[in-house]
């Protein structure tokens, strides 16, 4: 894209001014190590990546976080991770007045980078990870070759969006557009109002569920004239008071300026098309995991394409390879749950390196 990350979330720069002081420089980056390979090579800046590199960092393991680049994929996808498209957060422990979500990202880099981390704003689009056990081998969006003993993988999951402009713009606003109904329902602007969940898989009954304890009204919004939901969470919500689903429809525009107001539906049958007055618009059609870049290296992904962990411990089935956050979590998908496994993986790595006399 022609700018390169500056440190600082936010803040990119012409790369010919160069990187965190540096020059840039083709060819093996530079690191901390005598050896020229990375003690701990940190993927992603979400709040698993800055608390890997949090813990990495006060272990004197001098690791480097490569934070990413702004892309689509599917989703907008933003240099400290998923908080940085929303606004309000409420339930991260440690911020009793909320805290707006870019600026907690903000904090988490800057302690992160109170200890000595290292930043670079790239992505890393290709790991070699046939070794096993000796230095893994990356290669970096700006053309270089990294090499680590540890690399923790915390590149998280999109959420899936419509891919409404008004949809997009009334997430990253606070508008009342969310992706997710756990983070966000219970605030005061859904209490008592009519709103709106898209989707008909497990996760969208779930959010709806949720939703019915807060909002007056919750419909949900379904292309086809089924569920793909179990029965089970399709019943859950159905025996709610407050519960309704819409068939056969789609969501073609979302209204309002600052706040939603309601939302464009058009029947996927007769193509007639109608407005839903809401206050709260949740999208709940999937997240797609961060692993297109690691799925031929042969770590182990479940059928949805989340990276396999093996159960309480970071590791994946590759030695020296650690996964942290969303990248590896369908279920929980909290700031505070990627944070903590951030935690994990950094201390499991320096178990690793001390074992190999390398911490
Ligand atoms: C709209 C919205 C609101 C939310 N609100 C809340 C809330 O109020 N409370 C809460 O607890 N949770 C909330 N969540 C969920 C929370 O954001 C996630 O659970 C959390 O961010 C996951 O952290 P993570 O570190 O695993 O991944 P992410 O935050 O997704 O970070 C992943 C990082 O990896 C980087 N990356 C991806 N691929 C590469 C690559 N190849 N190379 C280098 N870097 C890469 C990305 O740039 C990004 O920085 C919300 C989510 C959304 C979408």
């Amino acid at each position: 894209m022609g700018l390169e990350y500056a440190g600082g979330i936010g803040r990119w720069q012409d790369p010919a001014i160069g990187r965190n002081g540096s020059s840039p420089e083709d060819g093996v980056s530079e690191n901390g190590s005598s050896d020229g390979v990375e003690k701990v090579l940190i993927i992603g800046s979400g709040p698993a990546g800055w608390t890997a590199a949090i813990y990495a960092a006060r272990a004197s393991l001098d690791p480097v976080v490569y934070v990413g680049v702004p892309k689509q994929d599917p989703g907008p996808v933003l240099p400290g991770g998923q908080l940085m498209l929303t606004t309000e957060v409420e339930n991260y422990p440690g911020f009793p007045e909320g805290v707006q979500g870019p600026e907690m990202m903000m904090k988490f880099e800057e302690q992160a980078k109170r200890f000595g981390t290292r930043v670079i704003g790239e992505d890393i689009t290709e790991c070699d990870f046939s070794t096993d056990g000796s230095p893994h081998t990356l290669r970096t969006s700006g053309g270089q070759t990294v090499r680590a003993h540890a690399v923790i993988i915390s590149t998280g999951a999109t959420a899936n969006w419509l891919g409404l402009e008004n949809e997009m713009r009334l997430a990253q606003t606070g508008g009342g557009v969310s992706a997710c109904a756990v983070c966000d329902g219970a605030l005061p602007a859904f209490r008592d109002q009519h709103v709106a969940v898209v989707g008909g898989g497990d996760t969208a009954m779930e959010e709806a569920t949720y939703l019915t304890k807060f909002a007056s009204k919750v419909s949900v919004i379904h292309r086809r004239d089924e569920l793909r939901a179990s029965k089970v969470m399709q019943e859950r919500f159905l025996s709610k008071p407050n519960a309704e689903v819409l068939w056969n429809k789609t969501v073609v525009d979302v209204h309002g300026e600052e706040k939603i107001s309601g939302v464009r539906l058009k029947d996927t049958v007769t193509g007639e098309e109608a407005d839903l007055g809401v206050k709260g618009l949740f999208v709940a059609i999937g997240h797609t995991p961060a692993t297109k870049f690691i799925r031929d290296t042969g770590l182990e992904f479940d059928d949805a394409g989340y990276l396999e962990l093996k159960t309480r411990s970071s590791a994946t089935n590759i030695q020296g390879v650690f996964g942290a956050g969303d990248v590896s979590d369908a279920q929980y998908r909290q700031a505070v749950t990627a944070a903590g496994m951030g935690c994990q993986a950094a201390l499991d790595a320096e178990h690793y390196l001390g074992a190999k006399g390398l911490a």
